[in-house]
């Protein structure tokens, strides 16, 4: 079954800040408010503008001839053959100037236009009786090559079987749900990008009443097999293919289940979609597994790895390659070298502080707060060091009733598929031991389904005239978190510098980790060959 239900009352409103017509001098908005509703309850799919308080249409426009273009973020024309109500049968070309509130609501407004033209005007019946706002709301920030990739990537068996075999993640899940059997048993759940369906079968051996599998990719058709092929299992579970901002499900869930996590957390913005799926399906105080992330940072230190990524850009200061000078693009390859985000596992013992965290709730995030996030970051030096970069890695809460357990992908931890991440400065700083280290680490999301990131350390110069303060070393770099270098090396024994001991301050494990049951596991160490190139230009860390 696909999630369909009956058909519903076709409708959908907006409240706007004004509408005028643009022959006439009057605007109709003055004081009040205006309301404008998409309808096709007249048989005929159209679009009135009329004042909050007043039920008589001011303007019709007939979606059949209508067009709608974009003056600002905030201001819309949309040109018609018009009939006004109080002049009626009388038709004529017009021009209706739109006022909205905000972006996002002219935003919503053009999507519901768009699709009460395609799918009303061309005859196609609206899925499921009733239209989203945020139903476009993915293909409108997302660049249509970048999502075509992306679900192409997942609709192979071979990058879900990835995944399946981390262990550390997999059985993180299978762990949290089993011992939460309390919050499936006789509940309704939906599984937020399903891939494999693997969670839904978890849910459904937890005693879960019913499963909705929502997944976007051609992976649903395999989902599909599986949940067929376990037949005490499947038959509670419903495989809906779909994205989660567009699919209609016939009851609300009580819980929500899912693995939205990319590198550093927030890579593919599939978080987004977790937060919608939440205030689209999700009962009010429903649960959701997991609930909160936290991405980790701390500054490192890691001459080896500075000096292989200079290196690279060596290539191009040649001045006779085969008769060619190479060295006009010498700046250029060393920036990019040093915009790529570094993905491998590494020796906590790398870290030159204690690490600070920045939590992500996604029961109370808004979609919103995912589009620019800014992380103030402040530490004290445990050692004497030039530090390179900031180390970041992330964790997941399962709040289950019964246990609460921690996915981490914390350095010195058993490895998992998402590795750590490191980001390089081209400009490294000193610090004594005991000196603080600020600076701030910026993540603006983009439409190929990542971040770019800005990172600043700053630390006061230290030695002579140190005392007289003020002067600063202060070191930036930006990063596209889509194009990382995976540097899948094992994790390696550093030999430690003098001034570069063990530092028993540094503790990544400040949470405990509840994985006694895998550490006997096979830990990913061996990536495997699709880890690195083939996820370079996706990162589906997933
Ligand atoms: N839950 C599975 C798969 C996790 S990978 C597991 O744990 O093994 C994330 C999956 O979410 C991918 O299969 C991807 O295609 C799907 N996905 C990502 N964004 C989605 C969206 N907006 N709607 C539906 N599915 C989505």
């Amino acid at each position: 079954m696909e999630g369909t239900v009956g058909q519903k009352e076709k409708q959908h409103e907006f409240t706007l800040v004004s509408v005028s017509d643009l022959a006439s001098s009057s605007s109709e908005s003055q004081s009040k408010p205006v309301v404008a509703r998409f309808s096709d309850d007249s048989g005929l799919a159209e679009l009135r503008f009329h004042k909050e308080s007043e039920s008589a249409a001011a303007i019709n426009v007939d979606l059949r001839t209508a067009q709608i273009f974009k003056l600002s973020s905030v201001q819309s024309v949309c040109f018609t053959e018009g009939s006004d109500s109080t002049e009626e049968k009388s038709s004529y070309s017009r021009g209706v100037t739109v006022q909205f509130r905000n972006e996002e609501e002219s935003r919503a407004f053009h999507c519901a236009f768009k699709q009460w033209k395609e799918e009303i005007l061309e005859g196609k019946a609206l899925p499921n009786g009733t239209i989203s706002a945020t139903k476009c709301k993915f293909d409108d920030k997302i660049e249509a090559s970048s999502a075509k990739m992306y679900f192409h990537y997942y609709g192979q068996l071979l990058h879900q079987q990835n995944m399946l075999q981390d262990y550390v993640r997999t059985g993180t899940y299978y762990a949290a749900v089993i011992e939460n059997r309390a919050d499936f048993i006789g509940r309704v759940v939906v599984d937020v990008g399903a891939g494999s369906g693997i969670l839904s079968l978890f849910a459904a051996q937890a005693g879960a009443k019913h499963v909705y599998a929502v997944e976007a990719s051609e992976m649903a058709e395999y989902a599909r097999k599986l949940i067929v092929g376990n037949p005490s299992l499947g038959q509670r579970i419903t495989v809906i293919k779909g994205k989660v901002e567009e699919v209609e499900l016939p009851e609300k869930a009580d819980i929500l289940i899912s693995e939205p996590m990319g590198t550093l957390l927030v890579n593919e913005r599939m978080l987004e979609s977790y937060v919608i799926a939440r205030d689209r399906f999700l009962v009010p105080n429903g649960k959701m597994f997991p609930s909160v992330g936290r991405i980790h940072m701390a500054p490192f230190s890691d001459e080896y790895l500075f000096i292989e990524i200079a290196n690279k850009a060596l290539f191009w200061q040649q001045q006779n390659y085969y008769g060619v000078d190479l060295t006009p693009l010498y700046g250029s390859a060393f920036q990019g070298y040093f915009s790529q985000p570094v993905v491998d596992a590494f020796d906590p013992r790398l870290l030159v502080a204690s690490p600070t965290y920045h939590v992500l709730d996604f029961t109370k995030s808004k979609e919103e707060d995912l589009y620019e996030i800014e992380i103030p970051l402040r530490f004290t030096a445990s050692v004497g060091a030039r530090v390179h970069g900031l180390a970041c890695w992330f964790d997941v809460l399962f709040n289950g009733s019964t246990v609460q357990r921690w996915l981490t992908t914390a350095p010195g931890a058993p490895t998992t598929h998402w590795y750590q991440l490191r980001c390089v400065l081209a400009q490294p700083i000193y610090v004594m031991a005991g000196q603080e280290i600020t600076g701030q680490l910026r993540m603006v999301a983009h439409n190929a389904q990542s971040y770019t990131l800005y990172l600043t350390l700053m630390a006061k110069m230290w030695g002579p005239g140190a005392e007289q303060g003020g002067i600063i070393q202060a070191s930036s770099c930006k990063l596209d978190l889509k194009e990382p270098y995976y540097r899948m090396s094992q994790p390696q024994a550093y030999p430690l510098a003098q001034d570069q001991q063990s530092h028993p301050l540094i503790n990544t494990q400040d949470i405990q980790i509840q994985s006694q049951d895998f550490e006997e596991a096979e830990l990913m160490q061996h990536p495997s060959p699709n880890s690195g190139a083939q996820m370079n230009s996706m990162a589906e860390n997933n």
